[in-house]
């Protein structure tokens, strides 16, 4: 084991970073506490506990009790799976919205890109991923079961996929278009071609609000899919 980075000497440590002696426990502990998130690298973090130092202790407090509060009492909405505040999402108990609309997404960046467009005043479906066998990630893993109840409920007139362009998006996409088939209402894809799932975000705001608009029938993009072959393999 190399004592400098942890990692295997039979495998080599290859690790270029230089090791770094903090005056300070508390110090390295912040630190190495920061440089977990994405992103950010030790040199980052360094800088980032640093500026937390400099700052007055009210304020550190302040910082720390939301990241302390987001944990522990932030909620997953009851019906879609968002994060809010309450049981049910502040979309999910809009009655101006379209509840026979359900819109099935990735995660909650992509609720947030889709109603920055404004052209979407149906609900949503947090699925919390997409089908990964290579990462582990099968059915039981997403949010696929409490979207069956809710379209067994009677109230959705139609399924709207807003998942990733990407194999395993392509593979979930097929897998629920099938989950669903027994209930016999419309599932639509929004028009392909542009950045979505993961990267919907990204999507600039126009293009994306004319993908939901211009959404198509499932079935005509199923001829095209691999997914019905890939999804053999795995479930
Ligand atoms: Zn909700």
């Amino acid at each position: 084991m190399c004592f400098l980075h942890g990692k295997s000497i039979t495998l080599g440590c290859y690790s270029k970073e230089p090791v770094q002696h903090y005056p300070s426990k508390l110090l390295e502990s912040a630190v190495n506490e920061f440089s977990r998130l994405p992103g950010v690298g030790r040199k980052t973090a360094l800088r980032l506990v640093l500026h937390l130092l400099r700052q007055a202790p009210a304020d550190v407090d302040r910082f720390g009790n939301s990241l302390m509060k987001l944990r522990s009492e932030v909620k997953y909405c009851t019906v879609c799976n968002n994060i809010t505040d309450a049981d049910v999402c502040a979309i999910c108990k809009d009655t101006r919205r379209d509840a026979g609309l359900v819109m099935v997404v990735e995660d909650i960046r992509d609720v947030m890109a889709v109603e920055n467009t404004g052209q979407y005043r149906g609900l949503y479906h947090i699925l919390g991923g997409i089908l990964n066998p290579m990462d582990g990630i099968g059915p039981e893993q997403l949010n696929i079961e409490s979207l069956l109840s809710r379209v067994s409920s009677g109230e959705v007139r139609e399924v709207i996929m807003a998942l990733s362009t990407t194999m395993e998006g392509d593979t979930t996409v097929f897998y629920l278009f099938r989950k669903l088939s027994p209930f016999q209402l419309p599932v639509t894809t929004i028009a392909r071609g542009i950045a979505i799932g993961g990267e919907l975000e990204y999507a600039d705001e126009v293009t994306l609000g004319r993908s939901i608009l211009n959404r198509t029938p499932y079935e005509n993009a199923l001829a095209r899919s691999q997914a019905r072959n890939f999804i053999k393999l795995s479930w």
